[in-house]
């Protein structure tokens, strides 16, 4: 590892991956460091839901345009992380039914194209819906694989010169006369140091503690939530009610015999250990069930949990599910440190974004370009060129831990066609290679 890069980002979830590619496309020396694995954290236990927006629209709107936003960005630049399957919001109440209208003209001021669908038409393309709908619009909701989008982004990082340590947690933020100078950190080869001019602290519901390390405090309100997995095909879209953000709302057929429902809202003290209870499960069930009664009966083979990263504000907002999904940029120097960054909350569907205006709030003090980089950006057609880079990173040993395992060994295996076109050429390079 070299001992000076211009910035480091802590945290691997899909805001650190993306502000790594962002800040390696502007041609910045970044090294991203993760305490445990890439997408560890809540990104890789998330509901894998690309968000069309709609589920914001009337109450959070500024989410919601963001969501529609980034959706189409993603889907333009990591097709094969992503799966149209289009989303159905769904009345089953009078109550619902009244919703209806104010929803399609919410999505219509966000810019979400909706369209009303007949329940005659719903029941057919979606058998296992309850005889009780009602009415149902249709929104571009999808489904997105965090993982396979955190690494193919990290790749094409890579083929531009990032680092990245797995299994490095950063102890201390050097700050000297009001500059970030550095970082401290360990990792399971010891405690090493690193000079830098500038951090980008992405450490989603743990960047309160990030913040800590370089004497600063960031409040952020930690909302777990839980999710449970069905072991069956029960839709082929994603079926969410048609009421305001609430428990038990989604319905998402993540994979061929996998349908992952959920999710529930509460404050959580412990970041380690979320309690994950049978009484979300029940939650979940009951809610979701009215609207795919097959849920009930075919019930959860795992729950798992994770923690949204809300914005505190105001110390008062207590109602987890009303507290906006956009995101904030803290810039410290406003604290006095210069060269520190934080962003808080946010959607997985929104990552890029707001790990752009990360970078772009960083960049200005560091004086490289700011503007739009990773918006087109394609993961998934590399360059012969970008390769044999990528080749060479690993080879050079700047990729640490079983990310560097796993990329080694897609080479040689199916997994690489399944996590990464992006693979395909570095076989052939190989193979050349091996071939003299
Ligand atoms: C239940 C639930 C369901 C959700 N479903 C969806 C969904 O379907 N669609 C959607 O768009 N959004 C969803 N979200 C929101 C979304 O998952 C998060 O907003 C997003 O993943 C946060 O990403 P992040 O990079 O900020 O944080 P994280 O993914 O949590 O990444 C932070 C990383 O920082 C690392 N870290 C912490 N401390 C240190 C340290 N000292 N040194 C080094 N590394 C450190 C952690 O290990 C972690 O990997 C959901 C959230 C929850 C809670």
């Amino acid at each position: 590892m070299r001992d000076y890069y211009d910035v480091v980002v802590v945290g691997g979830g899909i805001v650190g991956v993306f502000a790594t590619l962002d800040l390696a496309l502007r041609g910045a020396s970044v090294l991203l460091l993760e305490r445990r694995r890439i997408c560890s954290g809540t990104s890789g236990r998330s509901h894998g839901m690309l968000h069309s927006g709609a589920r914001y629209a009337t109450t959070d709107p500024k989410a919601a345009e963001e969501c529609i936003k980034e959706n189409r960005i993603l889907t333009e630049i990591a097709p094969h992380c992503i799966r149209d399957v289009g989303g159905f919001f769904v009345s089953v109440s009078p109550e619902e039914e009244e919703y209806h209208h104010q929803l399609v003209s919410s999505c219509k001021r966000a810019g979400i194209p909706s369209t009303d669908v007949d329940v005659d038409l719903l029941r057919t393309l979606e058998p296992n819906i309850t005889p009780k709908a009602r009415s149902a619009i249709l929104v571009p909701d999808k489904v997105v694989y965090a993982r396979d989008l955190a690494y193919s982004a990290l790749l094409v990082a890579l083929s531009k010169g990032a680092s990245v340590v797995e299994g490095a947690s950063v102890e201390r933020i050097r700050v000297e006369g009001g500059q970030v100078t550095g970082v401290e950190a360990f990792s399971s080869s010891g405690f090493f140091k690193l000079r830098c001019r500038g951090v980008v602290n992405a450490a989603g519901p743990w960047c309160g503690e990030v913040a800590k390390k370089a004497g600063l405090s960031v409040e952020v309100i930690p909302a777990a939530g839980v999710m449970g997995v069905a072991s069956a095909s029960l839709t082929r879209h994603i079926i969410n009610r048609m009421r305001p953000p609430s428990d038990g709302d989604i319905i998402v057929p993540y994979a061929a015999g996998a349908t992952i429902a959920g999710t529930t809202a509460k404050l959580t003290e412990d970041l380690e250990r979320i309690e994950v209870g049978e009484e979300d499960a029940e939650i979940i069930l009951q809610e979701c069930g009215e609207v795919v009664p097959a849920l009930r009966e075919v019930g959860f083979s795992r729950l798992y949990a994770s923690v949204r990263p809300l914005i505190a504000k105001n110390g008062g907002e207590t109602d987890l599910r009303e507290m906006t999904r956009s995101f904030e940029i803290i810039d410290h120097s406003e604290e006095g440190v210069e060269g520190f960054v934080t962003a808080v909350g946010g959607k997985l569907t929104t990552g890029r974004l707001i790990a752009e205006n990360a970078v772009n709030t960083i960049a200005r003090h560091l004086g490289i370009p700011t503007g739009s980089f990773t918006d087109k950006t394609r993961l998934n057609h590399p360059s012969k060129e970008e390769a044999k880079d990528i080749r060479a990173a690993l080879e050079a040993g700047e990729v640490v831990g079983q990310l560097r395992t796993m990329i080694d060994e897609s080479l040689e295996t199916i997994d690489g066609e399944r996590y990464w076109s992006l693979l395909l050429p570095l076989v052939f390079a190989k193979r050349i290679g091996e071939r003299g």
